[in-house]
Parts: structure tokens; sequence; C-alpha cells
């Protein structure tokens, strides 16, 4: 049991005004295994004003003082690699052996990209007689969910920092105790006073205040698209720069000359089941040739039926139970709407799965095959362990039904011959497309088209978002194209 009191504010732990805590509850147990205070909007005045008055000193840090603390946060971060890991697997109910490699690995490994970044960045540019000077926005606030808490934490931390910006974190009241992990970090490496302030709070009242408050210059948000639509409408009174990240429901598009059909298949089913359907960039809708569904329906059945499901405690290549008793509600309804919708259940479905701690939040990995695209489990953003399969006739109608979505995050392509695949990726309207199993990389921009965003986070793009662009003009011979004139 981990209890704070504290909120981190200008470099020191702090008492909050608000009054009475948050439980955080392990979605294995329903025991509460932390507590975190509610901050309110006193809290969150008391955060901006240290963020603003740390931003001048800030800002006017050279680019190798900014990176020698970014290394440093990278270090430690890495040292505690195995807290981070069991922490979040707590929280959240990802395994523990996942956790470590996932979540903490990720926040590690994204954090150790920025000093190159930042580095090589050329933050003046000269445009004829004008020199274009980047500078950082200001004050930023982040709101952050839990499906992978600090990685998207630091997602949003690692490029303001580089950029030159100060903050104030809001974690997800699901899974804040990872984010106290972090502000003792930022402690340790002795980061300035008042750059980095972290307080816990709902969305409603501390999230609300973040996203209006009229010393934030930017509000950066990760989560749903509803929390993501009222951040940017209460932003907009303060005219600030609003950074979405928010749902997704991706397609993952087998073409008919793949080499591998079960192997694409597997990897994709098996992609989706990772962290249990929780992550915002999940293939969910798979698209297969009509002619080839009955293969497609037969491998994912064997996938979803051959995996196995325990104590997110335990070491293991396992999956967790969803993150709440509530997901796990809004997982099962989504379920039964299939069946009722008349698609075909091939694996899975509504019932709890048999030999587990009935307390858990689980779901057993689901299948649905001869879903079309109308149907509401082919639309919305389930965010469990369940994939959709739908059948197309052409590779017309397959990128038509990819982009039959209000939803633009991510993507994937498979097919034999790797030019056809990336001729059919840049006409799906999203984010991002892997091609032929391409990897993630973290150098490379991550965001949404249409309902799953604005901006883009990771790699270089992800610190631009954060810089504002002056035009300082100098007297003398006009800009090349006036004098082409
Ligand atoms: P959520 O929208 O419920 O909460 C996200 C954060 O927003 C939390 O910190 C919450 O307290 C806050 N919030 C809620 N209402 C708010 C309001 N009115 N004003 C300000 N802040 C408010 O989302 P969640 O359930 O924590 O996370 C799951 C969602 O996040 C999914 O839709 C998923 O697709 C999305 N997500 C997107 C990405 C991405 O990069 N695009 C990554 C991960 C998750």
């Amino acid at each position: 049991m981990k209890t704070y009191d504290n909120i981190y504010i200008d470099g020191k732990w702090v008492k909050p005004s608000g009054q009475g805590t948050i439980e955080v509850v392990s979605p294995y147990s329903q025991e509460v295994i932390g507590t975190v205070p509610k901050g309110n909007d006193d809290d969150v005045n008391a955060a901006v004003a240290a963020a603003k008055a740390a931003f001048p000193a800030w800002a006017a840090t050279s680019v190798e003082e900014r990176a020698v603390y970014i290394e440093k946060l990278g270090e430690a971060l890495a040292a505690r690699e195995a807290d981070i890991g069991s922490t979040i697997s707590q929280e959240m109910g990802m395994p523990v052996t996942f956790a470590r490699m996932i979540q903490a690995g990720l926040a590690i490994n994204i954090t150790k990209t920025y000093p190159d970044i930042l580095r090589n960045y050329k933050f003046d540019e000269q445009l004829g007689t004008t020199t274009v000077a980047k500078e950082p926005i200001g004050v930023c606030s982040f709101i952050t969910p839990w499906n992978y808490p600090l990685y998207l934490i630091i997602a949003k931390v690692m490029p303001a920092l580089a950029a030159g910006c100060t903050m104030v974190l809001k974690p997800s009241s699901d899974t804040p105790l990872n984010a106290y992990i972090f502000a003792e970090i930022v402690e340790e490496v002795g980061l300035p006073a008042g750059v980095f302030n972290m307080l816990t709070g709902s969305g409603s009242v501390v999230g609300e205040a973040l996203s209006g408050h009229p010393d934030v210059e930017m509000v950066s948000i990760t989560g749903s698209t509803e929390a993501g639509a009222r951040v940017g409408a209460n932003a907009a009174q303060t005219i600030k720069r609003v950074h979405q990240e928010l749902g997704g429901k991706s397609a993952n598009i087998i073409l008919d000359d793949v080499e591998d059909f079960a192997g694409a298949v597997s990897a994709g089913v098996q992609g989706v089941m990772m962290n249990c359907g929780q992550t915002c960039a999940a293939l969910t809708r798979m698209l297969v040739p009509e002619s080839r569904k009955e293969e497609a329906y037969a491998v994912a059945t064997a996938v979803c039926n051959g995996a196995t499901l325990g104590d997110p405690s335990e070491e293991g290549m396992h999956l967790g139970p969803v993150s709440s008793k509530k997901q796990q509600g809004v997982v099962l309804d989504y379920i039964n709407k299939g069946i009722a919708e008349g698609a075909k259940l091939l694996a899975g479905g509504p019932d709890f799965p048999e030999g587990l701690n009935e307390k858990g939040a689980f779901v057993k990995p689901t299948a649905f095959g001869d879903v079309t695209n109308d149907m509401v489990i082919a639309q919305e953003e389930i965010f469990g362990p369940v994939i959709c399969i739908l059948p197309y006739k052409d590779e017309a109608e397959a990128i038509k039904i990819a982009n039959d979505s209000e939803f633009g995050l991510s993507g994937a392509v498979w097919s034999g011959d790797e030019d056809r695949a990336v001729r059919v990726a840049r006409q799906i309207r999203t984010g991002q497309v892997a091609v032929n199993g391409g990897g993630f990389n973290p150098f490379a921009p991550f965001g949404g088209y249409k309902k799953s965003g604005n901006g883009r986070e990771l790699g270089e793009f992800g610190m631009v978002d954060y810089l504002e662009i002056k035009a300082i003009n100098r007297p003398g011979a006009p800009s090349p194209l006036a004098a082409a004139e």
C-alpha cells in the first residue's frame, strides 16, 4: 500500500489545498493499493505559478544543459525500471514481465532519444535576410491516461523539456502511482524548481482548470475523444495551442497476395491482445479477402483460444485483467452488442474465463467474424481484447472500409509486394501505417488524423510542437523570392 499525501510543486513536496483522496484499486484483487490526494483549483494555480516563474531561466538554458538533464532522467528511470514495471502492473493489470519490458522500457527508451534529437536540432534558420528563431512556447499542461501511463507522460515531458518549456502534469486518477515515481526521479536529478510540477485530481476539476488556465500556453491531452474535445473547447477561451492524442479504430489490411497469410493474421490478433486491447493504436479491424475469410477465422480462433490469462504479479507472457471492473463492464457490453448485431462469435465471448480469480477484471480474448463496417463494434473504440474481422471484395473496397471511420490513428497493410503495400498505405487517412509488420520507430512522429487528434508526439516532430516560431527581419537584401520578382 502506497500512501501519498503531497503534490510536487516548485521543487518541493507540498500539502494540497484540495480535500479528500483518490483510491488506486488493483484490477486483479479489487484491493486498494494506494491513495493520492485530490487536488483543486488552488493547487492548479500554485503549480502553474511555479511553472511560470521557472520559465524564463529554463528557456534560457543551453541545449547542452537541457540534454544533460534529460540524460540524467534517462539513467534514473533505468535504475528504477523494476519498480516502475511492478507499480504499473499493480495499477492497471498488465502482467509484470510485459510491464517491465513495455511500460518501463518505452518510457526509458523515449527519454534516451531526446538528448541526440535536441543536440542536432537547428533552433535558428536563415531565410534571406530573416532569422527564423524557434523558441519554447511557455508553460504547458499535460493530462494523461492509464493504458501506458508513464510512457505517455514521458512522450510529453521529454520533448517539452528539450524545447525549453516548463510544465504541470496531471496523471490519470486510475494510475497515479507511477507518476509519483517519476516526480521522485525529477527531484533526484535536481531539475530546477518549478520546471516540472505534478498534481493529482479528477479530470472534471484539475483537468478542466489546467486546460482553461490563462497562464498555460499549451495543453496536451492523451485520452478519449470526449475528454480531448472538452479540453479543446476549454482551451479555446485563452487561445492556447491544443495537442490531442485520442482514440482509434485502426484497420489492418491483409491483401490477397500476402506470402504468409496465417502469419499475418496471427501477428495481427496477437498485437490486439497485447495489453488486452487497451492500446490506442491497436489494429482492431482486420480486413481480409472474402475468399480467404475462413482461413483467417481459423487462425484468429486458435490465437484467442491459445492465450492464457492470469495473475499480473506472476512473471510470464500471459495476459492480465483489463484495467478495472468498470472497463470490464464496458468491454462485455460491446461483446454482447456484437452478438446482437449479428457478428459471428469465433472465440471468447461475454462469459467469465474459467479457473481465474473472480474478482479480477478478466475478459476472454474475443474474435468476431463476418463483421460489417456499419456495426457498432466496427465503429466504436472498445478498448478491450476484442478483434473484428471484416471480409472485403477487392483492394479498393479494403481502402474504403479502412477510411470509413471517424478515427484516423493507425493502420497496417500486408502484401507480397512491398511497393503495392506502400501505395495502399498512402491512401489510408491515418497518422501511421505499418507495412508488412514494420515496427514502432521511437524517432518517428506519432499522432492522429480526424477525431484521433491534433499534433504529433515523439522524435523531432514531437519537440517542434512545443516551439513558437519567430521571424527576425533584418535590413538588407530582400528574400530570395522577392528578389526573383
Ligand atoms: P479519459 O479520456 O477518460 O482520461 C484521460 C485523461 O483526461 C485523464 O487524466 C482524465 O482525468 C482526463 N480528463 C477527463 N475528463 C476531462 C476534462 N473534462 N477535462 C480535462 N481532463 C479530463 O481516457 P482514459 O480512459 O484514461 O484513456 C483511454 C483513452 O485514451 C482511449 O480512448 C485511448 O484511445 C486514448 N489514448 C490515446 C493515445 C494516443 O496517443 N492517441 C494513447 C493512449 C490512449
